[in-house]
């Protein structure tokens, strides 16, 4: 028999979608009291919110004849007409926030405005609200909700341990408070302060709190260029390159001061990370993405985590440029304190022989600056000495101060990888045609990774021609092998896609960079050693191999001293 449900359970199910756990309680009363203009919002709960959830602020407030309206289902003061849905620059906007908080908890609602010399009082139960009835209050608006999950036990089931619900409450408010410096927060469980953050101050406290003290140190503010055309604007923190996660859930990314999920931009932020990442490791850091409210649609989910974008490839775009450009400037920042040389007045007569370096580093549109224009900048008669070979392995080499150890192969695929993709983009790819052209003939499976990669390698400089089934004639290679044998068959066999954001034609290339270079274990002339730091050191992320492993560590004094234990 097909019944009409009751008024109860229809708002009981209703509030299902937006009333989940205690968090989403929090969620709905914060953004409420954000939507209201507060400066300061302040959270207690008691027994991981399942006791009770308060939540005040100091915003415009209910007016008292409207205090009734605001508990009805689809009642909101956000939204006029269906084309208002269009710009939405509310958190909330679709009026079910305290109806669905009502349907299944018991909620007391203080609100005065500033006509009013007192506050007005209603509370709320299921579709029951009571008549309001004043009170003394400041201006603002206050929240009492008890008993959550009273009457749908099979909810209250469901919700895990107060203290774990504590834990996402907090964690929750702790983040959202990062996209609203100029607000106040508090929050405290059963009665002892968890946080409070001032309104106003720096962001670093909330960042400390957010990433752990030690992980916020590593942020670097995003360096934030002109806003494109699209008047896409992006700012935040990213972490820098070499501490990460084996995660992205502190990849946290609010876009119009909505805190949200987003595949998309997960996705920019690896593009982004791209060639500093190590595999399988992940940045963390938070973004701020700005947007025209009608380039941005938040209904399109329950509970409002997650947006549509009008230009998703904009937004894309502008992310990952934001996010390599500013590991780029960091990247050739630390290269110059990893090979910071000594001031010009100390160095030695004789030591004018020593390998000089024109510096090249990237510039703040990314492109490295004019060797010519950077030796005018950089005092001469400053460098690098390699001193030996480690192992076969590694370089070592000394500024005067600091011993740098170099690890050869890692840098030296650096410095293809970006010879290969810079010469590879401007179709100007570096081959070396064979005198000899020879066929190769590949397995199955070698010959489709071969037939995916193919335009790539050639953009690299590959030439190989198709000459029968699975067999191509190889008619030019990649130049720089020198006396190295292109081994297209090991080539391909380390092909893998195991590279943290780098994109398909990125991963050939890398591969390729990896086997054209020395290898850990190849002896190197003293002029080769030079040659390779005197290139790594021009290379736009020097400090870093395609793959994320690093290519110098540099031994300071200090370290020096304390092996001998003189400090
Ligand atoms: P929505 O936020 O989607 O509008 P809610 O059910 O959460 O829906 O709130 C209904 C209305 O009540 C809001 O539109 C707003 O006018 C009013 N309101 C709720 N909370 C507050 C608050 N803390 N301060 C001022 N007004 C509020
Ligand atoms: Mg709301």
């Amino acid at each position: 028999m097909i019944r009409l449900l009751d008024e109860t359970t229809v708002l009981v199910i209703a509030a299902g979608e937006v009333v989940e756990r205690p968090l989403s309680v929090v969620k709905e009363l914060v953004e409420n009291a954000l939507d209201a203009g507060a400066t300061r919002v302040t959270v207690s709960v008691s027994q991981g919110g399942l006791a009770t959830i308060e939540v005040s602020d100091d915003g415009t407030g209910i007016a008292p004849n409207e205090l009734r309206l605001a508990f009805a289902r689809h009642a909101t003061s956000k939204l006029g007409v269906a084309s208002d849905l269009e710009r939405i620059a509310t958190l909330g906007f679709r009026g079910e926030g305290l109806a669905s908080i009502a349907a299944v908890a018991r909620v007391r609602l203080i609100s005065r405005t500033s006509e009013n010399e007192v506050g007005y009082a209603v509370e709320a139960h299921g579709s029951d609200v009571s008549d309001p009835e004043a009170v003394a209050a400041p201006i603002g608006t206050r929240v009492v909700v008890n008993d959550l999950f009273a009457n749908v036990p099979v909810r209250r089931e469901y919700v895990r341990a107060p203290a774990a619900e504590f834990a996402r409450i907090s964690a929750f408010l702790a983040m959202l408070s990062l996209g609203y410096p100029s607000v106040a927060f508090s929050l405290s469980h059963d009665g002892r302060a968890a946080f409070v953050f001032a309104p106003g101050t720096a962001l670093e406290e909330r960042l400390a709190h957010v990433f752990g003290p030690a992980q916020s140190r590593a942020l670097l503010a995003l360096d934030v260029g002109a806003p494109a055309a699209e008047a896409v604007r992006v700012r935040g923190y990213v972490s820098t390159p070499g501490i990460d996660r084996a995660d992205r859930r502190m990849q946290l990314l609010f876009v119009n001061g909505r805190l949200l999920r987003s595949t998309l931009v997960a996705g920019a932020w690896s593009a982004g990370y791209a060639t500093f990442a190590l595999a399988n490791r992940q940045a963390f850091g938070v973004l701020f993405v700005d947007l025209p409210p009608d380039h941005v649609d938040p209904n399109v989910h329950p509970t409002k985590s997650d947006v549509r974008l009008r230009y998703p490839e904009t937004v894309h775009d502008a992310v990952r440029r934001a996010i390599a450009a500013t590991l780029a400037r960091d990247a050739s920042g630390r290269m110059r304190t990893a090979l910071s040389f000594a001031p010009p007045g100390r160095t030695a007569e004789g030591e004018q022989t020593m390998p000089a370096f024109s510096w090249q580093t990237a510039a703040p549109n990314g492109h490295a600056a004019s060797p010519g224009a950077e030796a005018e900048r950089e005092p001469r008669g400053s460098g690098l000495r390699v001193l030996a070979q480690l192992d076969a392995t590694y370089l070592l080499a000394t500024d005067g101060e600091a011993l740098v150890l170099v690890d050869q192969h890692a840098a030296h695929e650096r410095i293809a990888f970006e010879a290969i993709a810079q010469r590879a983009r401007a179709g100007t790819p570096a081959q070396e045609p064979l005198l000899l052209p020879y066929t190769i003939e590949l397995d199955a499976s070698d010959a489709a990774r071969f037939e995916a990669s193919r335009a790539a390698l050639m953009a690299a400089g590959l030439d190989a021609e198709p000459f029968g089934e699975r067999t191509y004639r190889i008619v030019a290679t990649p130049a720089g092998y020198g006396a190295r044998a292109f081994d297209l068959r090991g080539y391909l066999a380390d092909l893998g896609d195991e590279i943290a954001g780098l994109d398909a034609r990125e991963r050939v290339w890398a591969s390729l960079a990896c086997h054209s270079v020395v290898r850990a274990g190849d002896a190197l002339e003293p002029a080769e050693m030079s040659a390779l730091l005197e290139r790594l050191v021009r290379c736009e992320n020097p400090m870093h191999c395609p793959h994320g492993r690093p290519t110098i560590v540099r031994i300071e004094p200090g370290d020096i001293a304390r092996m001998f234990k003189r400090v």
